[in-house]
């Protein structure tokens, strides 16, 4: 059963997201919108242009009057601002006009770099969200954050720019490797424990169908968790309040991505984020100790980690810093006050954070 949630108001409509269990829909999602005489740019990575994008050319071809590719390196070491360049000379040398659109299909990192391309482009064209991974179909191809990583520094350049269709199929998740599913897992399970405990139990009892990727049960999770995101961006799209909650598990989990030099996937690094944060909201006396254990050890039948080896916590706090310095001088950390509520707090101290990553610190712990 395809699923459907529709961003914005009645007054001011953003976009649809439509999930599905095959791309036969998408011709479909598009044809009223008036793109026949537009052309479309699909910009992709070299894992999945040679799985998906003559699906997607062939699809789409039928609504544009020209659709052409541009194929960037996989991994998100290539999400910087030399790709963006690469694809504005190659718009350019398209002649692409205002009218215009570009396609991003791939992960997360596909979709942060066309969105931060379509945003500044001529001042800003159209641009369409294909996600084929699970972090990009329950996470970041949803909200209109865009932008790309700078001088080791994650997301540091960007804007807020909205898509004008997410479209998930989430039958291409069949292709993608364990751990990245798995990655992409992890921002399913932070969502589930910052809005909704009846979620989190529902993916529990479910796991078995998650881990073999039923069809059924996956577009149902993909659902859910985009509707938590929904309650997020609607009411505060800029992130001035409460969207920060979403960033749960983030503020630490950016820093051991960068600490381990992003070796480590972005939901693996997520993963660790919440558990510390978990750990840190039982020392506030916000959540007990049966519910930090229980929320730690939910990560592990999902082949998540719970715990890394030889981390020096103090450099890993530092790294906390410059990023959150650099963004606006207060470290808003999110904590739990159980499972389905989170809540923003300003008194996370250095020896907070110290004290849950020595939690995790396995060597330590030995
Ligand atoms: P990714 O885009 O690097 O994709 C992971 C890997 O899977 C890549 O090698 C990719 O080529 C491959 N892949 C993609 N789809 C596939 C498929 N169907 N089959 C086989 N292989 C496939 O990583 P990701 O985890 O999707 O995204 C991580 C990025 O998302 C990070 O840069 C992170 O900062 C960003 N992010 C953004 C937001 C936001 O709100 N904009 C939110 C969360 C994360």
């Amino acid at each position: 059963m395809a699923q459907r949630i529709s961003i914005g108001t009645k007054a001011n409509p953003l976009y649809d997201i439509v999930i599905e269990n095959s791309f036969e829909k998408l011709p479909e999602e598009l044809s009223d919108k008036g793109y026949e005489k537009r052309r479309l740019c699909i910009i992709t990575d070299s894992k999945v242009a040679p799985l998906y994008l003559d699906e997607i050319k062939k699809l789409l071809s039928t609504v544009f009057a020209e659709v052409t590719e541009y194929i960037i390196p996989e991994g998100e070491a290539n999400k910087n601002l030399d790709t963006v360049r690469a694809i504005y000379e190659s718009l350019i040398s398209k002649h692409f006009g205002r009218t215009d659109l570009l396609a991003a299909l791939g992960g997360g990192v596909v979709g942060d770099i066309t969105g931060f391309t379509a945003a500044t482009y001529l001042r800003g064209i159209d641009f369409i969200q294909i996600p084929t991974t699970l972090l990009a179909q329950s996470d970041s191809s949803i909200g209109g954050k865009t932008g790309v990583d700078f001088n080791g520094y994650k997301n540091m350049i960007g804007s807020f720019y909205m898509p004008r269709l997410v479209y998930s199929n989430v039958s291409a998740l069949k292709t993608l490797e364990g751990r990245q599913f798995v990655s992409g897992f992890a921002e399913v399970m932070k969502s589930a424990l910052i809005k909704d405990a009846s979620f989190f139990s529902w993916l529990i009892d479910k796991m078995y169908e998650i881990k073999e990727k039923d069809p059924d049960i996956l577009e149902e999770m993909v659902y859910q968790t985009c509707n938590i995101k929904k309650s997020f961006v609607e009411c505060d799209p800029y992130e001035k309040g409460d969207r920060a909650m979403l960033n749960f598990g983030h503020t630490l989990g950016h820093a051991i991505e960068k600490y381990e030099k992003f070796e480590m996937t972005h939901g693996e690094c997520v993963a660790l984020g919440c558990i510390a944060a978990s750990f840190i909201s039982w020392k506030h006396e916000l959540l007990s100790k049966d519910e930090f254990y229980e929320i730690r050890d939910m990560f592990v039948p999902f082949g998540l980690p719970i715990s890394i080896d030889d981390i020096v916590p103090e450099k890993v706090v530092e790294l906390t810093h410059s990023d959150k310095k650099a963004a606006d001088g207060v470290l808003k950390f999110i904590l739990l006050k159980r499972v389905g509520k989170a809540v923003i707090d300003t008194t996370v101290t250095d020896e907070d954070m110290i004290g849950a990553l020595n939690e995790l610190n396995f060597n330590e712990n030995d």
